[in-house]
C-alpha cells in the first residue's frame, strides 16, 4: 500500500533543514516526509556565513554553534593587498556536519526522515503528487524539492558555475596567522576567475580552497591546481575534503500549486558569490510567523530582490566575458567599500545608502560595460 503524507520534501540537505526547524515551530499538525539519498549526513561541507548587527543571528535562531569566527579579512591580488578590520561584523565558519546534525536532531519526532533513498521522478496528479524512488512510491499532497536541478528556461542572467576543490591540512610548523581569513586570495589565469580561500582554524590548521568562477569548469585541472597550492605549505596532513560545483545564476523556479522548489535550485544561492546560507535564513525569516497550513506551500516559495538582482547581473557578465578583469572587481569591491555597507550587501540585506557606497565602490569602465551587454 503507498503511504500518503501531507507534505514530502526531496533532500534533507541545508534548505529543508532550516526551513523545518524553523517553521515546524508554528505546530502544524501536518504529516512530512523527508527523503534523502545519501545514507546518513556526512563531513563534507562547511557553511560559512558573514554575521552582525543589522543580520539574523543565525547561530541563535537555529540553534547552531559555530567552530570558528574571524573579525579580520584578507582579500589579493594584482599586487594588491586588502586587509579589512570587519568588527563589529564576523566571518564565522560553521562545520557542515555538526549544522544538519543539529537541525535533524530539532525536527526529530516531527517529521520522518528517511535516508538512502533516491527520488527518480516526480508526476504532478491531478489531487496528489507522487514521487518515484529508488524504494517506492510515496504520494503527498505537496512538495518541497531542494534536488539541484535547474532547467535552461529557468535560468534569467548569465551561467556560471563555482567550483572548488578543499582540504583541512594540518602542517608541523606555525605557517597560518589564525586571526585573519582569507577570502579571496587570486591567481593570475585570463580564462577564470580563480582564487584561493583559506580558512586557519589554528597556527597549524586550516581549510584551504582552490577556486575557480568559470563557464565549464575542469575538475580535472583544478585539482592539479589544489595539490600545486597545496605544495606551498611544506608538508603537510590531509584531514578532511570537500568539494563542490554551484551555479552562479539568477534564476527563476518553476512552481505550481503543489510543487515548490526550494534551496540551490530555487535561486537560493547569491549568484555573485555561491554562498546560501544566509539567503536561506533571509527566506525563512520572510514567512516569519507563517503556519505551514494544508493549501499554503506555495506562499513559501522564494522572491527574489530585484536591485540585488541588478548588481548580480553586471558581476555575472564581467566574470564571464572578462575573467581577467573580475579580480579587479573584487580587490576596489573590498578595498573601496565601507565594510559595514559590504557585508550587508553581500548578505542581501543593504539600505539604499550601502547601494550607494557599493556603487561608488564600483571600478566603473567594467560595470558599464556588463551594464551595456546584450543578453
Ligand atoms: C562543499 C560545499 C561548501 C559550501 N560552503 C558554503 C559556505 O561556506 N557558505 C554558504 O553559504 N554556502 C556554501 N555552500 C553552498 C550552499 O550553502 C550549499 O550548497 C547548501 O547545502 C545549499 O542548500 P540546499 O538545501 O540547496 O542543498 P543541499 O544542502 O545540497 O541539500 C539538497 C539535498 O538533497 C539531496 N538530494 C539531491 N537529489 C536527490 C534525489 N534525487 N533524491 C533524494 N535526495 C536528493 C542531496 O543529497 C542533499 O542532501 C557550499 C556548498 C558545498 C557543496
Amino acid at each position: 500500500m503507498i503511504k500518503e503524507y501531507d507534505i514530502t520534501v526531496i533532500g534533507a540537505g541545508l534548505s529543508s533543514l532550516m526551513f523545518l526547524s524553523k517553521i515546524l515551530k508554528n505546530k502544524p499538525k501536518l504529516s512530512i516526509l523527508v527523503i534523502e539519498q545519501k545514507k546518513s549526513i556526512d563531513h563534507s561541507q562547511s557553511f560559512c556565513v558573514w554575521e552582525g548587527p543589522g543580520l539574523i543571528d543565525i547561530e541563535k535562531e537555529y540553534k547552531l554553534k559555530s567552530k570558528y569566527r574571524w573579525n579580520k579579512i584578507l582579500i589579493e591580488g594584482n599586487g594588491e593587498k586588502i586587509k579589512k578590520d570587519i568588527s563589529p561584523y564576523r566571518y564565522v565558519h560553521h562545520d557542515g556536519y555538526s549544522t544538519l546534525k543539529s537541525l535533524t536532531r530539532q525536527v526529530k519526532g516531527k517529521i520522518k526522515i528517511l535516508y538512502g533513498i533516491k527520488v527518480q521522478k516526480v508526476n504532478e496528479l491531478e489531487k496528489k503528487v507522487q514521487v518515484i524512488s529508488s524504494q517506492g512510491t510515496f504520494l503527498s499532497n505537496y512538495l518541497l524539492d531542494s534536488r539541484p536541478k535547474i532547467s535552461k528556461s529557468e535560468i534569467k542572467s548569465e551561467y556560471i558555475q563555482q567550483a572548488f576543490i578543499g582540504n583541512v591540512i594540518e602542517v608541523n610548523s606555525d605557517n597560518f596567522n589564525n586571526s585573519e581569513a582569507t577570502i579571496m586570495s587570486f591567481s593570475k589565469n585570463k580564462n577564470e576567475t580563480e582564487f584561493i580561500y583559506q580558512l586557519p582554524f589554528t597556527k597549524k590548521r586550516a581549510l584551504v580552497e582552490t577556486t575557480v568562477f568559470s563557464s565549464n569548469p575542469n575538475l580535472k585541472k583544478l585539482q592539479t591546481k589544489h595539490i600545486k597550492n597545496l605544495k606551498k605549505y611544506g608538508s603537510y596532513k590531509i584531514l578532511r575534503s570537500e568539494k563542490g560545483i554551484i551555479p552562479m545564476a539568477l534564476i527563476e523556479a518553476q512552481t505550481s500549486e503543489r510543487i515548490i522548489k526550494i534551496g540551490t535550485a530555487a535561486g537560493m544561492v547569491r549568484a555573485s558569490s555561491g554562498y546560501s546560507m544566509r539567503k536561506i535564513a533571509n527566506w525563512i525569516s520572510d514567512n516569519k510567523g507563517k503556519s505551514l497550513k494544508k493549501n499554503n506551500l506555495f506562499s513559501f516559495r522564494y522572491k527574489s530582490n530585484p536591485s540585488l538582482d541588478f548588481f548580480d547581473r553586471i558581476f555575472l557578465r564581467v566574470i564571464k566575458d572578462h575573467p581577467d578583469k573580475s579580480p579587479d572587481l573584487f580587490i576596489k569591491l573590498f578595498s573601496k567599500s565601507n565594510h559595514k555597507s559590504l557585508i550587508k550587501f553581500l548578505s542581501d540585506k543593504p539600505s539604499w545608502l550601502d547601494i550607494i557606497n557599493i556603487i561608488l565602490s564600483m571600478p566603473k569602465n567594467l560595470m558599464i560595460k556588463g551594464l551595456l551587454k546584450k543578453k
